[in-house]
């Protein structure tokens, strides 16, 4: 049965998930940026939370955690680096890794740069990418604690997964990613399309996740960092694609 996907805005502009599976009643939240929202979409549909799959440390992803363990007596999965302190954690997640929510399968893919500990959540069935704060619709998280290289390998170890993902990001940051790309590449035609859309998008209102990987990977400058007109754009002809990556990073940092 196909799991039910909620989007549950959080904060200021953080993307909260429930994920359900209707077969076994299982719910789970990705990531838990704020209690409130969360347990407001739960009541809504008359779900009882049961798994939260953390992706990484930062408050703006688990700061709901304890109010919703204390509610619901959920069991919380995080990634495996203990030096994260991430608390209330029942079970520690590495590459390779799988998580049954109910009848659903979760694969763990480590996906570190913008944190050393970032995960990304896999519901293979599903065809859906919980990819946090490292790969976002047109843009790409910052590289707080990792390398520009390290980044780059974990863009293309999801950029590896089948073009009809659909991907599930941390942040509405959608609109501002594609006023840069299009910095970069004015030209490029999925790109344009994606930018008419998202305009669309907030204009009513709506958030502009989901989005196919194969609709990022046309338009998302950051996934593109090894196609040559790319590197020219930003002055690095024939130089390695993580470069290419770090330049584009730092470009964005700043502008
Ligand atoms: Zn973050
Ligand atoms: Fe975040």
């Amino acid at each position: 049965m196909p799991a039910d996907i909620r989007i549950v805005p959080c904060l200021t502009d953080n993307f909260g998930y429930l994920v359900h599976d209707p077969a076994t009643g299982a719910t789970a939240s990705i990531d838990a940026p704020e209690a409130g929202p969360l347990i407001a979409a739960l009541d809504k549909e008359g779900w009882k939370l049961t798994d939260i799959l953390v992706t990484h440390h930062h408050g703006d992803h688990v700061g709901g955690i304890a109010a919703l363990k204390a509610k619901y007596q959920c069991r919380v999965h995080a990634p495996h680096d203990a030096n994260a302190k991430i608390a209330d954690v029942d079970v520690r997640l590495q590459e390779g890794d799988f998580v049954r929510i109910g009848d659903l399968t979760v694969r763990v893919l480590e996906t570190p740069g913008h944190t050393l500990d970032h995960i990304s959540y896999v519901f293979e069935d599903d065809r859906a990418l919980f990819a946090a704060d490292t790969l976002f619709s047109i843009g790409c998280g910052r590289v707080f604690e990792g390398t520009y290289p390290m980044m780059w390998e974990s863009l293309l170890k999801l950029r590896a997964l089948p073009d009809d993902f659909r991907l599930y990001c941390g942040h509405e940051y959608t609109a501002s990613n594609v006023k840069f790309a299009l910095g970069i590449e004015p030209g490029n035609a999925a790109l344009q399309a994606r930018a008419k859309q998202v305009e669309t998008l907030r204009a009513e209102g709506k958030p502009t996740i989901p989005v196919t990987l194969g609709e990022e990977k046309q338009a998302n400058v950051f996934l593109r960092a090894d196609v040559p007109s790319v590197a020219d754009a930003v002055g690095l002809s024939g130089s390695p694609a993580a470069d290419v990556f770090g330049e584009l990073r730092e470009r964005k940092n700043n502008g």
